[in-house]
């Protein structure tokens, strides 16, 4: 089972499950597609990839078909940084930096500088009914008593107590070759048995397995979250706990672009500003900002977009 992806376990006897998610090829594969149209600076990579991996974690611990995606709303040079994993666990991300960026830039002097930035998760289930809104939940990137975070995991763990109140943990590590992250999450409980049984055990912060668990994951450091392999690494955290491990599920790199959905975005725009950008430069040129491939529409093809299109075509006259 030591391969990477997302390992999902549980803790015999307890009301406490898991999970580990550990992407590499895919990760590096994000990072260079990206890099074919602009780099982004270090600290905005790795904030990218601590996003992914919450993203991964917490698309593990819910029920739900469609893509659950993170936003950094940012109110310093970072002004937007996006992930998004959807059910089969594949995932992408992008960012918008407007300004420069200092190397070891953390959450608030990258999108916080004024005690303005918000995390958005949002889940957009797959069926959605047309019209409808996808769900979405905001935190800020402060705690209560408004001191600014410094760590991604530390504004989803504050967003699950808060919208869930479910007890979570949640540590996040990430560098050009690795994007990592650990779960621990108190399962809800429920029924006439844990009512008589159950006391205080259901109150957030009382839950005597889950705060046993969360001290022993608080020892990993970064540098081991990066560096361990997922055996190894539950090993070293839980080796006196029973642990269930489940089959690990593979995680993959994928951008949902297309010819169609950016001919869509382009119709918007409205013909005149298309002539006015093919007149400029001779055709209009898209990038996408996840995987980096580029879309190019000519003269004809911008006139096809305005063109009405039939609902039933006329027969053609012969069927030579
Ligand atoms: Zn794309």
């Amino acid at each position: 089972m030591n391969v990477p992806g997302l390992h999902k376990f549980l803790f015999e006897g307890c009301a406490v499950r898991g999970a580990v998610v550990r992407l590499t090829a895919g990760w590096q594969e994000a990072l260079r597609r990206r890099a074919s149209v602009g780099e982004f600076p270090l600290p905005v990579r790795h904030l990218l990839g601590e996003m992914t991996a919450a993203g991964m974690l917490m698309q593990s611990s819910i029920k739900f078909d469609g893509a659950l995606i993170l936003q950094v709303h940012g109110d310093g040079p970072l002004k937007l940084a996006v992930a998004e994993v959807k059910t089969d666990y594949s995932f992408r991300a992008t960012a918008k930096v407007i300004a420069d960026i200092p190397p070891a830039a953390r959450l608030s002097a990258l999108a916080n500088t004024r005690g303005e930035g918000r995390c958005a998760i949002v889940l957009d289930a797959r069926k959605r009914a047309r019209g409808t809104q996808p769900y979405q939940g905001v935190v800020p990137l402060h705690d209560d008593a408004r001191a600014p975070l410094e760590d991604f995991s530390a504004v989803i763990e504050h967003y699950m107590l808060q919208s869930e109140q479910i007890d979570t943990r949640m540590l996040l590590a990430a560098n050009d070759e690795v994007a990592a992250g650990l779960l621990l999450q108190r399962m809800p409980s429920s029924g006439l048995g844990n009512l008589a049984a159950g006391r205080e055990e259901n109150l957030v912060g009382y839950h005597e397995d889950f705060n046993r668990l969360s001290l022993l994951a608080g020892t990993l450091t970064r540098d081991e979250l990066l560096a361990l392999d997922v055996d190894t690494l539950l090993h070293r955290l839980f080796w006196q706990e029973r642990v269930q491990r489940f089959e690990p599920v593979a995680t993959r790199f994928n951008c949902s672009c297309g010819r169609e959905r950016v001919t869509r975005m382009l119709v918007g725009l409205g013909q005149p500003e298309l002539q006015d950008i093919l007149l400029e430069q001779g055709r209009v040129e898209i990038g996408c900002d996840f995987c980096g491939l580029q879309y190019h529409f000519d003269a004809v093809d911008v006139a096809e977009m305005f063109t009405p299109v039939r609902d039933h075509p006329p027969a053609p006259s012969t069927l030579q």
